[in-house]
């Protein structure tokens, strides 16, 4: 019999095409002999053009590191005829997953009318372009919009029943809201995997960039230990950070998750780190 381990999956976002694509190509070769299960690929909601940065950026993994790469798709700012023809460019490279998202709406940005939600443009990809996998997003601790988990959850029901093949989540701390969230999907018939988003904490500044905009999201008391005792210490706030995100993993991998989901912040020494400290967690056993 063979049992399917969890994998391990890394996602990038491409830079401002004005810095170039130097750096971060740098950051992906150093990724390439990790052997991620795939590599994702943000994308801008309507800030940069698309095919510029995310299609370009799934190219260069696919094609020319030889990863499967999955193209993030935000498109409450697109209308059908320019995702029709992202839709066309991935196609061309090969590029056969999309993580369809609605994208945040922007204060004062009036949203285009064709995908009120991520719903609508999973049903437009598979009547598009029936072949691509679609992937989806979830959130453990309800998408800040969200009257109740519930009405979320009901959501996030009709999302994947449209044609989502997997979940990937929201970066959460608590492992415990995620089994909860997990149990509530299970109670509500959504079967498709469920990758959970892990976002290591490295220093500072993203810690605090990460309290600002994620503010629904439960820090635990061992978690904010790490930031207030580590303020002024950058190099110890890096490794209790890396220790903390690989015990989140060994826990979530030991409970049987899907997959885990590194939010790499395109920084490959983080991504190998965690790949050597997890690596042996992460591979195809045989039994008889
Ligand atoms: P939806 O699934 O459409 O949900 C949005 C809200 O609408 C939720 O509150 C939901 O409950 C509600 N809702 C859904 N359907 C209905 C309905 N029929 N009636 C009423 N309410 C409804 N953003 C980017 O711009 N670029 C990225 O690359 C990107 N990558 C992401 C990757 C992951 C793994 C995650 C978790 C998020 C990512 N985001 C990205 C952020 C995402 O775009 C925002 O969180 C956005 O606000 C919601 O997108 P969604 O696709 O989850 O929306």
């Amino acid at each position: 019999m063979v049992v399917q381990n969890p994998r391990l999956s890394f996602e990038v976002f491409p830079p401002n095409p004005a810095a170039g694509n130097e750096k971060i190509f740098a950051a992906l070769r150093d990724m390439q002999d990790l052997c991620p299960h795939f590599i994702s690929v943000t994308a801008s909601n309507n800030k940069f053009n698309l095919e510029e940065t995310t299609v370009c950026l799934a190219n260069h993994i696919q094609n020319d590191l030889g990863i499967p790469s999955i193209a993030h798709l935000p498109a409450i700012y697109l209308t059908k005829d320019q995702v029709a023809n992202i839709l066309t460019s991935l196609d061309q490279i090969g590029v056969h997953k999309i993580l369809a998202l609605r994208g945040d709406i922007i204060p004062h940005v009036a949203p285009q009318k064709d995908f009120q939600y991520a719903t609508d443009l999973i049903s437009f990809i598979k009547a598009e372009a029936p072949h691509v996998d679609i992937i989806g997003a979830c959130y453990p601790e309800s998408h800040p919009d969200s009257p109740s988990q519930i009405a979320d959850i009901k959501h996030l029901k009709k999302k994947v029943d449209a044609g989502c093949s997997t979940l990937v989540t929201q970066l959460f701390f608590d492992n415990e809201v995620f089994y909860d969230f997990q149990e509530k999907c299970h109670l509500a018939d959504i079967e498709v995997p469920i990758l959970a988003g892990i976002m290591p904490i490295i220093n500072r500044n993203q810690a605090l960039r990460l309290l600002n905009t994620c503010e629904n999201i439960r820090l635990p008391r061992k978690f904010r230990a790490i930031l207030d005792k580590y303020e002024h210490d950058p190099e110890s706030l890096k490794a209790a950070g890396l220790a903390y995100a690989i015990d989140q993993i060994v826990d979530l991998v030991t409970q049987d998750v899907a997959g885990i989901h590194l939010y790499t912040m395109n920084n490959a020494e983080t991504a190998r780190y965690i790949h050597d400290a997890t690596h042996a967690l992460f591979h195809h056993q045989d039994l008889a």
